[in-house]
């Protein structure tokens, strides 16, 4: 079988989910949209269950796929539903909604749902994606908090550049959202990964964290908070092929590397394919062995290259990290040039393998 596999560390996601609430203080929702950001959102929700305050996802379809697989803790749509049919199963399967536009608040007023829904009113307080203008604000939530098929209103916003620490439109969005706010008397929501971490002054009653669950920090430098993440995946492969070359050999697609001394070269079986970065340069980090190792040449659709030349231990078979708790996935992304949460969410075409799933297995071995 092919070497190459994703261990998924459902402990490190606890910790981390942990740390998530320590900081903000109150409650906190897991965001496990997009497979929980590669990292399986089934496995990921089961294993935070009992602990979380609930999920959050981008779809209705993800939020099916929870509840179908046992997860009972409550569920937000971020974007609210697409399609009006979409209420009938957000209130049989007790789905909390994201309202985000005018004609959502219009369908839910049309709705007859047998129990009364759990809405976040989302303010567009500067990112100017999703949300209610701050000048229509109260109205609406007035009006959905009027509606007998409302519970309860949660005012939410999201920020655009909380991850950069000396941006002041963090603030400004802050403000913003609390003028909307003002005399509503709602719960709010404003706190992503980069807000929890790095804007102790940033907080609402409800947090809603993502990458950081994933133990991987938003920031560019160190962090002294980030760096209590711990990594939940670890991505590996192994050496599937060695080679002897003299100097000024090239390799790979394009030439792009030729050697400069007399080389060992190993081939790895990860590619783009696998959602190792394309683009990766020379030089960029990964582990042999546990040792600190470099990609040369162009990476390929299933394979890259790797020098070993320094490594005169290593060869075939020899087991190479990708990115994980070495190399940390932050680092990889700065280096290949791209971001963590795109390294997170391309993973393909490997199997993962879960560390740490007490609860599931004592649910399956449990007499009872
Ligand atoms: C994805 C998402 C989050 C989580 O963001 P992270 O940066 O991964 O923590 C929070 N809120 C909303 C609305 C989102 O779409």
């Amino acid at each position: 079988m092919r070497p190459t596999r994703a261990l998924i560390d459902l402990e490190a996601l606890r910790h981390n989910y942990r740390l998530a609430r320590e900081l903000g203080g109150r409650k906190a929702l897991a965001v496990v949209k997009a497979d929980a950001y590669g990292h399986g959102a089934v496995r990921c929700a089961q294993a935070l269950d009992d602990e979380a305050d609930g999920f959050a996802v981008a779809c209705i379809e993800e939020a099916l796929e929870l509840r179908e697989s046992g997860v009972r803790s409550p569920i937000l749509l971020l974007e609210g539903f697409f399609d009006t049919d979409e209420l009938d199963l957000i209130d049989t399967h007790d789905l909390w909604c994201v309202v985000q536009g005018e004609w959502q608040i219009d369908a839910i007023g049309r709705s007859r749902p047998a129990k009364p829904l759990m809405i976040w009113l989302k303010l567009d307080s500067g990112m100017h994606r999703l949300g209610l203008d701050a000048a229509n604000y109260r109205a609406c939530a007035q009006r959905l908090q009027a509606m007998p098929q409302v519970r309860e209103v949660v005012a939410m916003t999201h920020f655009a550049c909380a991850d950069e620490l000396d941006n002041e439109r963090t603030i400004e969005q802050q403000a913003l959202f609390n003028r909307a706010c003002a005399e509503l008397k709602l719960a709010t929501s404003l706190d992503n990964s980069p807000a929890l971490l790095g804007w102790p002054g940033v907080r609402g009653d409800w947090a809603r964290p993502g990458l950081m669950l994933y133990g991987a920090t938003p920031f560019a430098g160190p962090h002294p908070v980030a760096d209590r993440l711990r990594p939940v995946m670890s991505v590996e492969s192994e050496v599937i092929s060695v080679r002897e070359l003299a100097a000024g050999e090239p390799i790979g697609y394009g030439a792009r590397f030729v050697t400069e001394r007399p080389s060992r070269i190993g081939v790895v079986a990860m590619g783009y394919a696998d959602g190792y970065p394309q683009f990766a340069p020379d030089g960029t980090p990964l582990a042999i062995d546990g040792q600190p190792g470099e990609l040369v040449g162009r990476v390929s659709m299933d394979m890259l290259t790797v020098d070993l030349t320094d490594h005169p231990a290593a060869g075939l078979g020899s087991h190479v990290e990708l990115w994980g708790n070495q190399v940390r996935a932050s680092t990889l992304a700065a280096r290949a040039g791209t971001s963590t949460y795109r390294l997170f969410c391309g993973l393909k075409r490997m199997p993962r393998r879960y560390l740490g799933d007490h609860s599931r297995m004592q649910s399956r071995t449990s007499p009872d």
